[in-house]
């Protein structure tokens, strides 16, 4: 992974979001990936154990499309941002077990103060977050003081707590739709959904300029070559994508937009311009069709988020055993960021959204 961008910047990223976050509930120093420096006994059946500690803990599974296959077979849901909300919004467990990002860990306890939530690995950040730190943000929202905003869910908390309201890539285009017209929008932290979002809904916006470091690699150049050595197959592209990119897609939507595309398409083969770990439920609704992941542009030619990535099967059983790291929000910025969490979930179960306080 030398040659990889996105692996740099988790490492220069290192130490920032968990001194933003939940450290202090934890007992142990932690090394550098967040977890005690424990080894797990290699002849344990992780699949097994992971099942019993759930029941002894009455603990729910989540898990993103971007973790790892084995890490998606032992969860209890896999979904995109906006379905990991919901399950989490409905849960009747006592813990939950979130196997994605920490800004999704976060959003699971803003929605269950009550409920112990646990990250397998607090390194697990987001470019999107990191780089929309809250007092710049609040500093920069200051010269839209008409604005409603609104907030992609890859940030944090903090910024969340900022926020009019909070979108996902599968109801943004409805988020923005449900402002009234004569409100202008101020839009963050991804610039390339925010830009997508203004074409679709023909609403102005102010885009705060943050990006993801793994869709932001796929190149306009390489797609059209894929294009050219494929021509049957059809491009699906999620909206973090560059404009350039989502120019040529046959079909944008979120991941979960992206899988339901495969699974009712009539067409055999697919160019995926998203993170690679989609391709596990793509493949299991598809098993006839071809997919061909889209490369980004860095020396490693792999589509994985770094973040992501560092949650392994081995970190979820030692989570849940030792019941660290675990993350906790402060109030009241989490009262804050739950009213716009919420009105995001009103929203999308239907609800109208009047504009921002
Ligand atoms: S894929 Fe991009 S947006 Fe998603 S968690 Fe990774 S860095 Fe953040």
């Amino acid at each position: 992974m030398q040659g990889c961008v996105a692996r740099r910047v988790v490492r220069r990223g290192i130490g920032k979001d968990v001194r933003m976050s939940s450290t202090n509930v934890l007992e142990l120093p932690l090394t550098a990936s967040g977890m005690t420096p424990r080894v797990v006994d290699p002849t344990l059946d992780l699949e097994d154990e992971i099942r019993r500690l759930k029941r002894q803990l009455n603990a729910v599974i989540l898990a993103h499309y971007y973790q790892e296959s084995d890490i998606q077979d032992v969860a209890d849901f896999v979904g995109d941002s906006l379905g990991l909300s919901q399950e989490a919004a409905k849960t009747k467990a006592d813990a939950i077990v979130f196997c994605g990002v920490h800004f999704m860990a976060e959003t699971a306890k803003i929605l269950n103060p009550g409920k112990r939530v646990l990250l397998p690995d607090l390194d697990a950040g987001c470019s999107l977050a990191d780089r929309c730190p809250p007092e710049t943000f609040a500093r920069w929202l200051k010269q839209y003081p008409e604005h409603t905003v609104i907030s992609y869910i890859n940030c944090s908390a903090a910024v969340k707590a900022l926020s009019d309201v909070i979108c996902t890539s599968s109801n943004a285009v409805d988020i923005v739709r449900s402002v009234p017209k004569d409100r202008p929008i101020v839009f963050a932290p991804d610039r390339h959904l925010g830009r997508w979002v203004m074409k679709q809904t023909g609403r102005d916006m102010v885009l705060w300029p943050g990006f993801c470091v793994v869709h932001e690699q796929f190149s306009q150049r390489r797609i059209a070559r894929l294009k050219a050595e494929h021509p049957d197959a059809l491009l699906i592209a999620h909206p973090e994508c560059e404009e350039s990119v989502l120019t040529l897609a046959d079909h944008v939507g979120s991941t979960s937009s992206l899988l339901q595309f495969v699974r009712t398409s009539p067409a055999k083969a697919f160019i995926v311009a998203t993170e690679a770990g989609i391709l596990h439920p793509m493949r299991r609704a598809r098993p006839d069709a071809k997919l061909i992941p889209a490369e980004p542009s860095s020396g490693c030619n792999c589509a994985l988020c770094p973040y992501m990535r560092l949650n392994t099967l081995e970190k979820v059983y030692l989570c849940m055993r030792d019941g660290r790291p675990e993350i906790d929000v402060p109030e009241p910025t989490r009262t804050d960021a739950l009213r716009a969490v919420r009105r995001m979930l009103d929203v999308s179960a239907g609800k109208v959204f009047v504009g921002g306080d």
